[in-house]
């Protein structure tokens, strides 16, 4: 098919190879795989258990700057990357959340990259795939039937009805299920409910966040789901609900391995979101794909100030992992909107407004280089590029001090992207050293955001709503001020308010709530209205889908 066919035109005329052939490449054998079907696998527990020891290979991050709501092409450009770094010679793994249904149906569209840098099948990795999210969205759901069911029963543990934090969750954007009443008509406890989506589920952030099938049982008994009428918290593990949903989880815990366009190794596994929760596929992932291959290439979602710094101040921290190469993706469209313009006029060549929106990548680059990780800043080619754009933006990153190189991986796969796996390449024979974190474990929860948000927001100072200020007083006091923090704020400014683009600086950061995530590790911290059951556009992604005459999938991207 030519550039620019549909992704799924481009994904099917390409036939998968047995997921076997792709496992021996990483040098695994059929017996050590559990496959689902042809062309996917998982890695079972006994063989993952085994890679610890192993040496680890050189990890690369891919981030962006502050996107645009299409997303600026950080899956694509990770795919791509794997892709080029194979084509070098590179024994190279490629590491990617699992898409939601709720982004796939509604907004965004599918999340298996895209073009001619795309992980197959993308039909079975978009929908349902190996069942992770519906062992997810089952662990959830039966913590929440365990919760109503004691207070049925009685209530030993004398749980406040109206202080129950842990709600239902379901895989889809779904508005009309945000606010509910639970036990209407007679037949169990009457309270006010809701639903968030699965990615926004702590089970979620858990599975991403454990690193053994001991440590995920361990942290669903952390889980703190109510407190009692005398405000004490009140764990899954009081409810005995831990085991049960271990046992749910089991298998989907095990990593799952597929193949890009290109037939290079891809795990594809959890699927956080960057906002609420941290925002990268899972430490079981990460860690089996260092110690199988010689360079891994991992994406975090949204932009760097949500993605790339939760990744390290959260993933890196809990799971100590070392990122040798960080790759900052750009494209002209978001920095010509970060210079003023309008969505609709984003086509157009304007390299004035690029080098205004320039600010907004230095600021980027500053925050990787606080990480004290080397990078590269990856621009995205689009068909309507012009080279005055790209040579404005060549002169903004000499003047950065930084590497820039364009990137044609979604027109041209391996052959676009090889100039950029030559210079990620270049910066993995450094020694790997320790990432310098934003803050240490024992900084208190408040001093935590307000480092983040002045040292890597630009913002002058924090603002704390009491309601915030209570909430992380009684954290502090519980033995929970340890933990690091989750910002969840708008991916698509460094402020709480999306509308401003750009470069911001001197604002104050509002926290108006927080939520602990005990079982995850990390404290929520909540700026402005962030949704956690998003709800469906006015002309949804899935108008377009539909069964050809053939019985295939049409419209999914
Ligand atoms: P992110 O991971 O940053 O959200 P994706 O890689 O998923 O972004 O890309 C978002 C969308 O943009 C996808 O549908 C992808 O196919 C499309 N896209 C990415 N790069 C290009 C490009 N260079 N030209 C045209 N479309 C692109
Ligand atoms: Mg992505």
């Amino acid at each position: 098919p030519p550039p620019g066919s549909p992704d799924i035109v481009i994904a099917r005329a390409v036939t998968p190879r047995p997921i076997t052939e792709v496992a021996a490449r990483l040098g695994i054998a059929p017996s050590d795989l559990l496959p689902y079907g042809h062309t996917k696998a998982k890695l079972p527990h006994a063989f993952t258990d085994d890679l610890a020891e192993r040496p680890r290979g050189k990890l690369v991050l891919v981030t962006s700057i502050t996107p645009t709501p299409a997303g600026e092409g950080k899956t694509t450009a990770t795919v791509g990357l794997g892709d080029g770094l194979n084509r070098l010679g590179h024994r190279a793994a490629i590491c990617l959340r699992e898409p939601s249904l709720g982004p796939c149906f509604g907004m965004k569209g599918g999340a298996a990259g895209g073009g001619r840098s795309q992980v197959i099948p993308m039909e079975d990795i978009n929908l349902h795939f190996t069942g992770d999210f519906h062992a997810i969205t089952s662990a959830h759901n039966l913590l929440a039937a365990l919760i109503d069911n004691h207070l049925h029963w009685g209530n030993e543990l004398n749980l406040d009805p109206e202080r129950i934090t842990w709600k239902r969750a379901m895989d889809m954007n779904d508005r009309a299920l945000r606010h509910l009443t639970v036990g209407q008509g007679g037949q169990s406890v009457p309270r006010s409910d809701g639903f968030d989506i699965t990615a926004a589920s702590e089970i979620m952030a858990i599975l991403c966040l454990a690193h053994d099938l001991d440590d995920l049982q361990r942290r669903l008994g952390e889980i703190v789901v109510a407190r009692t009428r005398d405000g004490a918290p009140v764990l899954a593990r009081d409810l005995k609900a831990d085991g049960a949903m271990a046992a749910l989880l089991r298998q989907a815990l095990a990593p799952n391995l597929v193949q890009t366009l290109e037939h290079n190794p891809a795990f594809v596994h959890g699927g956080p979101f960057a906002n609420i929760a941290h925002g990268c596929n899972s430490v079981m992932a990460t860690r089996s794909a260092l110690a199988l291959a010689d360079v891994v290439v991992t994406e975090a979602g949204f932009g760097a100030d949500l993605g790339a710094e939760k990744f390290f101040n959260i993933k890196c921290r809990q799971a100590g992992l070392a990122p040798n190469a960080v790759v900052v993706v750009a494209t002209l469209r978001a920095l010509k909107m970060h210079g003023g313009v309008d969505k609709e006029a984003l086509d157009q060549p304007d390299p004035q407004a690029v080098r205004r929106g320039t600010a907004n990548l230095a600021r980027h680059v500053e925050n990787i280089r606080s990480f004290g990780v080397p990078l590269v800043v990856a621009v995205n080619q689009y068909d309507q590029d012009s080279d005055e754009e790209h040579a404005v933006l060549r002169e903004a990153c000499e003047a950065m001090g930084v590497e820039m190189t364009v990137s044609s991986h979604w027109r041209d796969g391996s052959a676009g992207s090889e100039a950029l796996a030559e210079r990620v390449a270049a910066l993995l024979d450094a020694p790997t050293t320790a990432p310098t974190l934003t803050y240490a474990d024992e900084t208190s929860l408040v001093d935590k955001v307000r480092s983040i948000a002045t040292r890597l927001y630009g913002a002058a100072d924090i603002s704390l709503e009491d309601r915030a200020r209570r909430q992380l007083e009684e954290y502090e006091a519980l033995g929970y001020g340890h933990l690091p923090v989750c910002i969840a704020k708008t991916q698509y400014s460094f402020a709480a308010d999306p509308e401003l683009r750009g470069l911001v600086e001197g604002h104050v950061l509002p926290i108006r709530e927080a939520e602990l995530a005990a079982g995850a590790g990390f404290v929520v911290i909540l700026c402005g209205a962030i949704m956690r059951m998003p709800g469906m556009p006015r002309h949804p992604a899935s108008d377009g889908m539909r069964l050809d005459e053939a019985g295939e999938i049409e419209g999914l991207s």
